[in-house]
């Protein structure tokens, strides 16, 4: 099976390049912050409590989203692997991923990182704001505090995977969609080559 990382701060296009790799590559596309939106969404305890913490920007703790993972990686059949997007997004959670790739005899294929600047992150969310209406897109603080949690928390994975030579870089900044698609699905020609 393949395991590819969506990877890329906030607003960098993650979920919509998702969607093209995953129909090309017939590949499970699992990413967290829709599960927990579904949670909420639900009404559960766990989307109650993750919502206090979305809203305000910060991550829901590694093992909840573990769990999350760990469910659909024993549920899913019929694909040729999963793309995550929006995990790993702590260096815990990295770790606890290889576990548990590894009980599985399995490990991280590659990572696609699609890289903005904050500038673009800030742009990028204000229109996206006005189309899906996410409550953590509203607030100029929440935004400010995602920005600050993807340098603190999730930018230290780039030199995780660097080390393991699973990391691989666009420039996701082109002014259209479909400019930046056909850069991540030419650098995923590349992989899986
Ligand atoms: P984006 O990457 O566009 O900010 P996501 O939908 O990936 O949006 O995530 C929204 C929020 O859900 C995050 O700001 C965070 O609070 C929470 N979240 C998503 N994935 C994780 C994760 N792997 N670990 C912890 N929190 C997460």
């Amino acid at each position: 099976m393949k395991y590819y990382i969506m990877f890329g701060p906030p607003g960098a296009g993650k979920g919509t390049h998702a969607a093209a790799v995953r129909e090309k590559y017939n590949l499970c596309h699992l990413s967290t912050g829709e599960l927990l939106r579904a949670e909420i969404a639900k009404g559960s305890e766990l989307g109650l409590h993750a919502k206090s913490l979305i809203d305000k920007g910060s991550l829901v703790p590694d093992s909840v989203v573990e769990g999350m993972i760990e469910n659909q990686f024993n549920d899913v059949k019929g694909v040729a692997g999963f793309l995550l997007d929006g995990f790993p997004r702590t260096l815990g959670q990295a770790r606890d991923l290889d576990a548990i790739l590894a009980k599985r005899g399995e490990e991280v294929t590659a990572v696609i990182s699609l890289m903005i600047s904050d500038e673009t992150v800030k742009q990028r969310i204000a229109h996206r704001a006005a189309i899906e209406g996410r409550a953590d897109d509203a607030s100029e603080e929440t935004i400010n505090n995602r920005i600050k949690t993807y340098h603190t928390q999730t930018e230290p994975l780039i030199e995780y995977y660097k080390a393991q030579g699973k990391y691989h870089e666009v420039q996701a900044e082109e002014p259209t969609i479909e400019q930046n698609r056909a850069k991540v699905l030419a650098l995923m020609e590349t992989i899986e080559k």
